[in-house]
């Protein structure tokens, strides 16, 4: 049963539109970086954890780092450690072997913490849905503020991700 599904998913196309292109992708990174100096007076660090990712999403959280799109100019970089990140990112099926990785890092993290689930698989299993060694999305672990769907979700969909995170916690602009 597992196989068929997966089967059945790996033959549907993508659900994630492809859209935004990067100078729509630079005006969106501009506004977070406004929005996060408003609200955390600083840059936005991102640590990122995969919990059984495909490497699809991570080419895209690549590409918002590439030449490009460039988003470190704008404020926006990944960290190494939790101790110094303001958003936990989590990408990938949230297997069971994961989940207390998943726990220490957001332990780890100083309060106030953002936590994005990025792609279908970490928002509910996606494509491996169903699996028994999946939990079954990221917010079976942790509590989730923001589900960014799509396999994999855009460049330009995580930017507006993490636009929409801030927003909503500053009350917007
Ligand atoms: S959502 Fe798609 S691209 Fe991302 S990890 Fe899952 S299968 Fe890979």
């Amino acid at each position: 049963m597992v196989w068929s599904t997966l089967a059945q998913h790996l033959l549907t196309k993508p659900r994630a539109p492809r859209e935004a292109g990067h100078s729509t992708a630079a005006a969106l990174a501009e506004r977070l970086q406004n929005l996060s100096n408003e609200k955390l007076g600083r840059s936005l660090a991102i640590r990122h954890v995969d919990a059984g990712s495909c490497n699809g999403c991570e080419l895209e959280l690549r590409a918002i780092q590439n030449m490009v799109y460039d988003l470190t100019q704008y404020g926006l970089s990944f960290t190494p450690s939790p101790r110094h990140a303001d958003v936990l990112l989590i990408t990938g099926v949230a297997a069971r072997n994961m989940a207390e990785a998943l726990r220490q890092t957001r332990a780890a993290m100083p309060d106030p913490v953002f936590t994005i689930a990025v792609g279908d698989c970490a928002v509910d299993g996606g494509v491996f849905k169903g699996s028994p060694a999946i939990t079954g999305g990221a917010d079976s672990i942790l509590t989730v503020d923001l589900m960014i769907s799509g396999c994999p979700p855009t460049p330009g969909q995580i930017i507006d991700g993490l636009l929409s995170l801030i927003e909503a916690h500053t009350g917007g602009k």
